[in-house]
């Protein structure tokens, strides 16, 4: 049966702008970034392909294939990894921007898998002045992290992290140089002698030799006879990678700063605010800036070109994958050890059977969470590490302007009796000096500061709330969310500077709430 025009999500889409951002809005080109104020993983992938129905250009901005993004098109999942949202669209234009880092391989892997579920893909644009991932930085990311012990971050292993080095070191390479065979190989020359070097001093050759027989990394296709890596393999298979991509590689900054004021812009994030390499929880963080300066940076433009700033959060918890500080993990130390050393989705299903989410016993809530909210990486399917919404991250993560807050997942909390809120931080660690600022124990934070030296001597101060039973799933209206959901958003909203727009109360499209301005009266 089809849907009342009301009942749509396009039409309450453009209610819900109308409402809270004027008439003006919808009659002028604008620019919306999405991005998360956690650490990811908050459900992008939903809101960038709802917000690319009112977009016209859709830009990937930071990142490389390291994020993982799940879409729902027409009922049928897709996990997405390098290209944006917009790619179900024909008549939309999808930009992977200068702020990339991308693997040939893996764009052109993406670009068949979506053409044979018949997406066309002609209308993808990608920067020049991306950098380019090596089968060496693969290498040696892999190597790093095997070799860091305890010391490791827990990078995906795709080679972002060396090729973003390399771009700081300027020995990087540009999607612009598969263009040119001349130039790259010059270039590829002297990125691969000073990969060798590195790799020599980490007497990692036979171990190189093993990562390069990996699919990723073509079975094997890259390994040297005499030297370590096959130049001439690497530059044959490149220079092939330019000539399928030819045509859709060009100057997407100069593209996306002329479309200012004529097309509406939509910027994806990726990864999270507390990941930001030069804003989050350093040094447990990705390798580039996606913050919404990072973004807008990586897509050509400015931040004060971007005019409507939305930021994700998971109602009301929080997940973190791989290492790093995170005070209110349900499980703590043992929580963070398992996601970490050797837990997985296929282990968690016969652990803790009889467990709901009101389980005393915090590490088993958290699993079940897990379980009941799917929260394992789309890219890599490790457990992510669950806790409670924490509020002093969140006013951290707010400097950066995403303010305008959507929270995800609220079904996933049905039936949970207690849901905690943490409002503020007691320190409890040794005299430690932030600038001019001393800590000392016993201290209140109420804006993390958000080194693990101080982090990890954080004391979650929680506010505790009754939860809801009902069922969440289908409501469309804000005044049809359980009161008790409702005294928990005011809450939060009352203790920080931001604004919740939308709630996010299924995986669909239509399950969404638009929030509107008299809803908060
Ligand atoms: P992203 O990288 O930020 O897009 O996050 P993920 O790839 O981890 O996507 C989150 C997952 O949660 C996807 O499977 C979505 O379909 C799903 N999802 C998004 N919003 C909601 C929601 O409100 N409720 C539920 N139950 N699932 C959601």
């Amino acid at each position: 049966m089809n849907k009342l025009k009301e009942e749509t999500v396009e039409y309450r889409m453009e209610q819900f702008l109308r409402a809270n951002f004027g008439n003006e809005f919808l009659h002028n080109k604008k620019v919306i970034a999405i991005s998360c104020n956690q650490f990811g993983d908050t459900g992008k992938g939903k809101f960038v392909s709802l917000f690319s129905k009112w977009a016209d250009i859709i830009a990937r901005v930071t990142g490389g294939d390291n994020a993982g993004h799940t879409i729902i098109f027409e009922g049928v999942e897709y996990v997405l990894h390098l290209i944006p949202c917009g790619i179900t669209d024909p008549d939309k234009i999808n930009i992977i921007g200068t702020g990339t880092v991308i693997y040939p391989r893996a764009l052109l892997q993406e670009i068949i898998f979506l053409k044979s579920k018949g997406f066309s893909c002609d209308n993808l644009r990608i920067s020049l002045k991306a950098n380019v991932i090596l089968p060496s930085h693969v290498v040696l990311d892999r190597l790093g992290e095997s070799q860091a012990g305890k010391e490791r971050i827990g990078s995906t292993g795709k080679g972002i992290q060396p090729c973003y080095t390399d771009h700081v070191a300027r020995r990087g390479l540009t999607m612009n140089d598969l263009l040119n065979p001349e130039v790259f190989r010059r270039k590829l020359k002297k990125a691969l002698d000073y990969h060798t070097m590195i790799i020599a001093g980490l007497g990692g050759y036979e171990a190189a030799r093993e990562i390069m027989k990996c699919d990723h990394l073509e079975n094997g296709k890259f390994i040297g006879r005499d030297e370590l890596f096959n130049f001439e393999a690497i530059v044959q298979s490149y220079l092939q990678y330019g000539k399928e991509l030819r045509g859709i590689i060009e100057d997407t900054d100069a593209f996306m700063r002329h479309s200012l004021g004529k097309k509406n812009i939509l910027l994806e994030g990726a990864q999270g605010y507390l990941l930001s390499i030069d804003y989050g929880t350093y040094p447990f963080v990705t390798s580039s800036d996606c913050s919404p300066a990072g973004m807008a940076k990586g897509a050509g433009l400015k931040e004060s070109d971007i005019d409507v700033s939305f930021g994700i959060i998971k109602g009301f918890y929080m997940t973190r994958v791989g290492k790093g500080s995170f005070p209110t993990e349900m499980g703590d130390k043992s929580s963070e050890m398992w996601c970490n050393e050797g837990g997985d989705r296929e282990k968690e299903k016969s652990m803790f059977i009889g467990s709901t989410l009101n389980d005393t016993n915090s590490f088993a809530q958290g699993v079940v969470l897990r379980r009941l909210a799917g929260e394992y990486g789309a890219t890599t399917g490790r457990p992510r590490r669950t806790g409670w919404l924490d509020l002093s991250l969140l006013r951290y993560a707010l400097d950066g302007g995403a303010n305008q807050i959507i929270l995800t997942k609220l079904d996933v909390l049905t039936g949970m009796n207690i849901i905690k809120v943490c409002h503020s931080y007691e320190y409890a660690g040794p005299d430690f000096n932030y600038g001019d600022i001393v800590l000392t124990k016993g201290d209140i934070i109420e804006k993390a500061i958000v080194l693990p030296e101080v982090l990890d001597h954080c004391t979650p101060l929680y506010k505790e709330f009754p939860g809801w039973t009902e069922d969440i799933r289908n409501v469309k209206h804000f005044s049809d969310l359980p009161e008790n959901l409702i005294n928990i958003l005011k809450y939060v909203f009352k203790n920080v500077p931001a604004t919740p727009r939308i709630i996010s109360v299924g995986p669909g499209p239509d399950d969404t709430v638009f929030v509107l301005p008299f809803d908060l009266n």
